[in-house]
């Protein structure tokens, strides 16, 4: 098969389109013949720093397309099938999976970083993993939507724990996460402040739902929040930018707030005053991914057309630089796909 590999870390330019040997499957597999793959920040982090990887690698965690083969001892899935894969690799054994919170699994791990993704013709994924494609998506839809939408749904539904009628700030609306995050809390009875980072940005998030959109690279965040909210704060914050935003996340946080983050784009370490945290009796929560149960969810509200993938752009896999280029640029809206 072709596939975009990288036989060492560094820029984009470490990815070679090229052939490679076609994936083994085992009896609990499926092989997957790609149609679409989305782009994530992970593919990022997996090609220039992300530490014990085994090369050459294949990265790409989204992946849609049609079942070409299946394991031995795999049930109600056959070859033709349209399908979309759950990119979050548990053992469905140790005691977190079977509380439900597989997310947590203690061998957890992602298609594309624990293993070769979606940046092929085909790929190796485990037959729980794959569910069918729903209602009448294309593969570009499909493979749009599962990495962020589990994401954010488990951010702000299972962890923050949303409820109608609360005000929320997510960051960066035009992001994977952020356009995921601002059409559930919208589902979920909220008022969405979002930012973006652009004046183009600022109508296609408002077509997203968001209430209120701040352009933070005009605007002041802090003041135009507690203008909206007058002078009371968002009841929670969806971070996932890091040392850039932190601060202002925090202060944008009413009593009580709650922060959920899943990212660290611009760095690993933040700051927190503890007296204002226990002053404020503020919480911050950590998510990663999402469970089977969440990911069954959001496929089951994408499919009834209640949530929506964003589509920024299409490339062609051989072009998985460029696509990686535009990604590191900012200059995007929604999801970045490859196609085969
Ligand atoms: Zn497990």
């Amino acid at each position: 098969m072709k596939a975009v590999r990288f036989h060492q870390q560094g820029g984009p330019e470490v990815l070679r389109y090229e052939d490679a040997p076609d994936p083994v499957i085992g009896d609990d597999d499926v092989l997957v013949r790609v149609r679409a793959c989305a782009l994530n920040h992970l593919d990022i982090w997996v090609r220039s720093a992300l530490p014990g990887m085994k090369l050459p690698h294949i990265a790409g965690s989204d992946v849609s397309g049609d079942v070409a083969a299946v394991g031995a001892k795999v049930e109600g899935l056959k070859s033709g099938d349209r399908a979309v894969v759950n990119p979050a690799l548990s053992c469905g054994r140790c005691e977190f999976c079977e509380a439900g919170d597989d997310n947590i699994c203690t061998s957890f791990g992602i298609l594309g970083s624990a293993t070769d993704g979606g940046y092929a013709e085909l790929v190796r994924v485990p037959a729980r993993n794959v569910l069918p494609i729903p209602g009448d998506l294309s593969y570009e839809q499909a493979a749009a939507f599962p990495l962020v939408f589990l994401t954010s749904w488990h951010m702000l539904v299972s962890r923050a724990k949303i409820a109608a009628g609360e005000t929320i700030l997510v960051l960066a609306a035009g992001s994977g996460v952020g356009s995921a995050a601002v059409q559930i809390a919208k589902l979920c009875g909220l008022r969405v402040i979002a930012t973006v980072g652009s004046q183009t940005k600022v109508d296609k998030a408002r077509a997203l739902g968001a209430d209120h959109v701040v352009n933070h690279s005009e605007q002041d965040l802090v003041a135009a929040v507690r203008d909206i909210t007058a002078e009371r704060g968002v009841d929670v914050v969806l971070e996932h930018v890091g040392p850039s935003t932190w601060r202002n996340s925090l202060r944008c946080m009413a009593r009580a707030g709650r922060l959920v983050t899943c990212g660290a784009t611009t760095g690993p370490t933040v700051e927190v005053d503890l007296r204002f945290m226990f002053s404020r009796q503020l919480t911050l929560l950590g998510s990663m991914m999402g469970t089977r149960a969440d990911f069954r969810r959001v496929t089951g509200l994408i499919g009834s057309g209640a949530l929506k993938p964003v589509i920024d752009s299409a490339f062609a896999l051989k072009d998985a630089a460029g696509a990686q280029r535009h990604m590191e640029s900012r200059n995007f809206f929604g999801k970045i796909l490859l196609l085969p």
